[in-house]
């Protein structure tokens, strides 16, 4: 356990030397960790087989293609992003310079989770490097082989001692915890979350969970099912409904439901033939704990379609669930497998009281032909995204922030989101020590006119347009002479 405090502070060291200040340095970094990802791709397939039954085509679409995506923009955006950001002047700092400095939290933790184990690390991972932190590197132990494959490699790419990965299960986490870092941004359960945050007040840093809970799926009556149950369904079973996104349950009417369970079946047929178990596109439950746990939330439960398993495989059907009592275990808990439950509501407004009842989820879907009742069940509800008319979306959109609100998490990232996340902003004006006879007025002793302009000074907020700024210069050097006339003489 020393042995962890040693690499924490390993990494507090090399980033004191302040090598990550230079942004040619963050993006030879950048390019390494692109290089790692394609020159590795195959260890990384068979590694993700290994642990989740993933296939070739889920490991690039949905664990590589993000992470090249955002290495790409942060390499094409980072002297923008990096650059002083000039700001609107008040008349009191007009002849000032006044800008936003983005600089390097220091020393970040990054805790992954077992169900994206490549992307959950390695994405935010991005954001971290591209705002000039060190980060340590804590994959989930859950999927083995992909957090020892990336405790290989990554060290062979990237600066030991700046990105520094740690291995190992709660035991390690906890010791991990117990040091000083400037920013933890974990993936995982609600559970674990209030361990992280709990663990970072001791040191008051700031946190990012992004967690996970009951995504809804509102299917309205006027909506083209055929479209609606294929996205749904591709939703629901890629990577066997182990995604934080995934719509966990259907609220619809009473008359729409056995037509979902139809559409959706024959769906599921086309995906992974009759015989999921065989398709070499649908994974598997990632160990036993959570095969027991999926199995449990079906006792009781009216199986509409599927719900074959085999403990030994880990293999779980894609199953649907229909008339779910709201109170039964299905509905208390994440699903986070392949079981999808359809609960009847009688309108639109019922399946917004029924989201407003619960805790705010992570994602909403709404499938409906009516433009009107997706903005209204947006302005209605609370979520960390939305997708209408499709599932999971809004998380490929990198100009988009991804993260929860309330229980299903706190801050977000991705694209230019995660810079922001792993920096601070620092607020700066830069003086000239000319002026003083104008910088007066905030002097004592204090007088009713100069109490009067100093608050004139304050209130008036200036930005906009070269042709603006040049009238500005000349009202402030106007401003200056009648200062010089009528109060200082
Ligand atoms: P997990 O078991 O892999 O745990 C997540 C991480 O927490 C792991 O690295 C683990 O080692 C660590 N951990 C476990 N116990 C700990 C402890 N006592 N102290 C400190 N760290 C500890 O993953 P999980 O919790 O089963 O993850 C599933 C959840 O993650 C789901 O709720 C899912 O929705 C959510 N999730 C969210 C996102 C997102 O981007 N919002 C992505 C993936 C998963």
């Amino acid at each position: 356990m020393a042995q962890i405090a040693a690499v924490v502070s390993g990494a507090r060291a090399a980033y004191n030397q302040g090598k990550t200040r230079s942004v040619e340095f963050r993006i030879q970094q950048l390019k390494a960790l692109e290089r790692m990802i394609t020159e590795k791709k195959e260890e990384f397939v068979l590694a993700l087989k290994k642990d989740l039954h993933k296939n070739p085509f889920a490991v690039e679409i949905y664990e590589m293609s993000g992470i090249l995506s955002e290495i790409s923009l942060a390499i094409n955006k980072l002297p923008v992003w990096a650059a002083p950001e000039h700001v609107p002047k008040s008349m009191m700092t007009l002849m000032d310079t006044v800008y936003i400095h983005r600089e390097p939290l220091g020393v970040v933790l990054i805790i992954g989770a077992w169900n994206y184990p490549l992307a959950t690390v390695v994405q935010p991972l991005v954001g971290a490097i591209a705002a000039g932190n060190a980060a340590i590197l804590k994959p989930s132990e859950v999927s083995v082989n992909t957090a020892q494959l990336l405790g290989e490699i990554l060290p062979q790419y990237l600066d030991k001692d700046l990105y520094p990965i740690i291995n190992g299960g709660p035991t390690v986490a906890t010791e991990v915890l117990k040091n000083p870092f400037d920013h933890i941004l974990y993936t995982g359960g609600t559970n674990v979350g209030r361990i992280v945050m709990e663990a970072a007040a001791k040191n008051l840093t700031p946190v990012t969970l992004e967690l996970g809970g009951k995504s809804p799926c509102y299917v309205d009556k006027d909506c083209d099912l055929d479209v609606a149950c294929r996205r749904i369904a591709w939703g629901r079973y890629t990577n066997s409904g182990q995604t934080c996104i995934a719509p966990d349950y259907i609220l619809c009417d009473k008359s729409v439901q056995d037509e979902l369970v139809k559409k959706i079946s024959t769906t599921i047929v086309e995906f992974y033939g009759a015989d999921p178990q065989k398709s070499p596109d649908y994974g598997r439950i990632v160990n036993q704990r959570h095969f027991k746990r999926l199995m449990s939330l079906l006792e009781g439960a009216k199986v509409a379609y599927g719900g074959q398993n085999n403990e030994e495989d880990l293999y779980i059907a894609p199953t649907i669930v229909t008339d779910v009592d709201p109170n039964s275990k299905i509905m208390q808990e994440e699903i986070f497998g392949p079981l999808l439950p359809i609960v009847t509501v009688a309108s639109a407004d019922e399946a917004i009281g029924f989201i407003n009842k619960r805790d705010k989820p992570l994602a909403l879907y709404i499938f409906s032909r009516d433009k009107k009742l997706i903005k209204r069940m947006i302005a209605e509800t609370s979520s960390g995204g939305v997708t209408a008319n499709d599932c999971m979306i809004h998380y490929s959109v990198d100009t988009l922030p991804f993260g929860g609100v309330g229980k299903s998490g706190i801050g977000a990232y991705h694209g230019k989101f995660s810079f922001e996340t792993f920096s601070h902003r620092r607020a700066c004006v830069l003086k000239s020590l000319g002026f003083e006879k104008l910088n007066s007025v905030r002097y004592a002793p204090a007088t009713d006119s100069k109490q009067k302009w100093t608050l004139w000074l304050l209130k008036k907020r200036r930005g906009g347009g070269k042709m603006r700024l040049i009238a500005l210069a000349l009202l402030g050097a106007l401003f200056a002479v009648m200062m010089k006339f009528y109060f200082f003489k």
